[in-house]
Order: C-alpha cells, then structure tokens, then sequence
C-alpha cells in the first residue's frame, strides 16, 4: 500500500461531505474580481480601504527611493535594518509614545507573544470566537486556559473573580478581538478596560486586525476610537488587511518589548521581513492616518447594507464592514452563495466548523471603494 493512500483517504473524506478547498487562480483589478471568466464584484476581500490596488501609491513609493529586496537574517543577526527602527518609531508616535514591535505576520505575532509570556502560572481567558492564530498561540503556551461566551463580559468577570486569588496563579491575560471576523461585531473595549482595573493580575490582549485602519480618527483601530490606547496591555495588529501591506505589530510597555525580543521564537528564529516591505508598511501607515474619508464612506455603506438585510428579514451580528448574512442550513448557504456569484457578486459560504451549528451564513467584506449602487443591487437580489 503506498504510503500515501492515508492523505488520500483523509481527502477523500472531505471531498465526499464538500468540504474538500482549493486555491483558484484569479485576476483583480480595483474591486472586480474575475475567476474562471466570470468577473464579479470582490466582496470577500481585506482590502477594506481600496489601497492594495492603488497602483500610483507603490509608483510614488518606488520614486522616492530603492532598497533591499531580503533582510538575509533574523533582527537579532544582521536583518535589524534601519527601516525597522523608522517603521516601529512612526508606530510609536502615532500610538501615543508607547513602545511597538513588528512581526512577520499577523499569524507569527499571535503564535509567539502568548507562548513567550504566559508560563504555567498564568490563566489565558480567551474569547469563544478568536482567531485561529491566537488559539495555536495559545496551544503552544505553557499556561492554563479557558474560553469565555463570545463577548459576555458577566462571564469573564465571573471566571476572573473564581480565579484571580489562586495562589498558584501570577497573571489572568484576557485576550479578544475588536472587530470578530466571522460575526463582524465588535468588544466593548470601555467595559473591558474597566474590569481590567478591578483586578491588579489582569493583562488585556486585544487583537485589531479588522479594525486597523478602519476605525478611529486617524485609523489606529478601535482602541482609538473608545480611547483605550493607554490601557491595553497588548494592542496588537496586522499590516495585510487594510494597511495594504504585510506584516504584525505589538503596541505595549519597554519591558515587554524587551523580554519579547530576548525569548519570542517566531521572533528570533525567522528571517526579518525585507526592508522594501517595512518600508511600504511606514509609507502606507502614514497613508491610512489620511483617510479620514474612506473611513466614514465604509461606515456608511457597513451601515446601509446592516441595515438592508435585517430588514429583509435576516439575522445578522454585524456592526462593522463585516456582514454575515445568517442563512442557517449549510447547503442552503452554500446555494446562495452560488447564486450571488452567478449575479456578479464574490460572496463566499462559511459553514460550520467554523461557525456555529446551524448558523452557516454568506460573508460579506464590505471595501471603501465598492459605489452604494452596486449594494443596492445585491439587496435587491438577495
Ligand atoms: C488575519 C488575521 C490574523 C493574521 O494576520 P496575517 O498578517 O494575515 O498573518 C491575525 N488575527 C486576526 C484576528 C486576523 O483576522
């Protein structure tokens, strides 16, 4: 028997119950999306400030200047090029002075601050709906864990109030997102903060990855927006979404930075993005403080369409630019999806797993350069 008819089997499996993925090979071009000759209006992108497919924006970068194309080692050896130390200073700045540190990824920051900071005396409270990267990162932490219901601060408090004066436990790190990717609907950062003051052994670990560029004044996410920048212990974040480029950061406390930079794996073990990429993080974050306008044309095209479905009669969670449209059954949804895409419109079926039973849904990804009549007519067909 070949050695790899057990991969086939596992295949197999997936295939027969349709959940069997592929990459697909696309073209894009502004927000149309075309696969396969069929040219769709790109709903399911993270694109959600239109920048990736400004092209004048890498023009006047390549202009300004040429650089390194590798970093050819870690920070710690020689890949510390001067772009890093310029890129995590325009951080700082923007975030109030606090110290901030870039990563490659978004998904190598949350599988490495976790496990680099919480030992077996510290208590991770996470939400039920985290990312994926913050549950490996977790997974490879040495510390006890427990998920908390999606947003229900009554349960948090409730666990860190059971916890919080055990003698074997020296920390409690309450991690969520601000923006949830699959319900679109936000934490309430005020309250979170609040309960964080009760109890001198909690950390907040808040990850802005939906919100970073989209909320706030100067697009520096949600914890701008409530005013909660100072108070949150691990802000964290990522370059690929809105910013438009690639690439995580950490915005917390000199100590923390430090103590990452000495025992964070993914940090230390991996070679240092290209100085071209840190440096079109630098120019596009610049970019993003701007957009004071795209920023309020996404709000009101998120709120139009939340406000469309419901009224047709669909739940949704949403109060964001992400918007589920709960369907209930997965075959349903994934018809409807199909549909959609027949209309024009690049909408995608998520079912469970990794969403909750009976709850599958078309998720759409809202960007600021989709026009309001192009919404109009996807409401119309829904
Ligand atoms: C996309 C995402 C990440 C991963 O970021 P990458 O830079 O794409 O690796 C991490 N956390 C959340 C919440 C995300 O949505």
């Amino acid at each position: 028997m070949s050695i790899l008819k057990h991969y086939e089997e596992k295949l197999d499996i997936l295939k027969l119950s349709g959940n069997f993925r592929q990459f697909t090979a696309n073209q894009q071009n502004d927000h149309w999306i075309t696969i396969q000759n069929n040219t769709m209006l790109n709903l399911s992108s993270n694109d959600y400030l239109g920048l990736a497919s400004k092209k004048h924006l890498a023009e006047q970068f390549l202009d300004e200047k040429s650089y390194y194309f590798s970093s050819s080692s870690s920070r710690l050896l020689t890949g510390n090029f001067e772009e890093y130390t310029l890129c995590e200073k325009t951080l700082s700045d923007a975030f109030l002075g606090r110290s901030a540190l870039l990563f490659n990824s978004g998904y190598h920051m949350n599988i490495g601050i976790l496990p680099a900071l919480a030992d077996n005396r510290t208590l991770i409270l996470a939400d039920k709906l985290v990312h994926a990267s913050i549950i490996d990162g977790i997974r490879l932490s040495q510390s006890k864990y427990l998920r908390y219901r999606h947003n229900d601060l009554e349960h948090l408090s409730q666990l860190i109030a059971k916890h919080h004066d055990d003698l074997e436990i020296n920390r409690i790190i309450v991690v969520t997102e601000s923006i949830f990717s699959m319900d679109g609907d936000e934490a309430d950062l005020i309250q979170l903060v609040k309960l964080k003051k009760q109890f001198p052994k909690v950390m907040l670990y808040v990850d802005e990855a939906h919100a970073i560029g989209v909320r706030g004044h100067s697009g520096l996410g949600c914890a701008q927006q409530y005013q909660v920048i100072p108070e949150i212990d691990f802000l964290v974040g990522t370059f690929g979404k809105a910013v438009a480029s690639v690439g995580g950061y950490l915005i917390c406390e000199p100590v923390i930075r430090d103590y990452l930079i000495n025992t964070m794996r993914p940090l230390i073990f991996s070679t240092a993005l290209p100085p071209i990429n840190i440096a079109w993080t630098t120019f596009m974050f610049k970019q993003i403080q701007t957009l004071q306008k795209e920023r309020r044309t996404l709000a009101e095209l998120s709120s139009y369409l939340q406000s469309e479905i419901i009224q047709k009669g669909y739940s949704s969670p949403s109060t964001s630019h992400l918007i589920p449209i709960i369907i209930g059954e997965s075959e349903a949804a994934v018809t409807q999806a199909k549909v959609m895409q027949e209309h024009g419109f690049y909408i995608m079926p998520v079912r469970p797993p990794t969403v909750p039973k009976n709850s599958a849904r078309l998720r759409v990804s809202l960007t600021a350069s989709i026009p309001q009549f192009e919404i109009e007519r996807l409401v119309d067909i829904l």
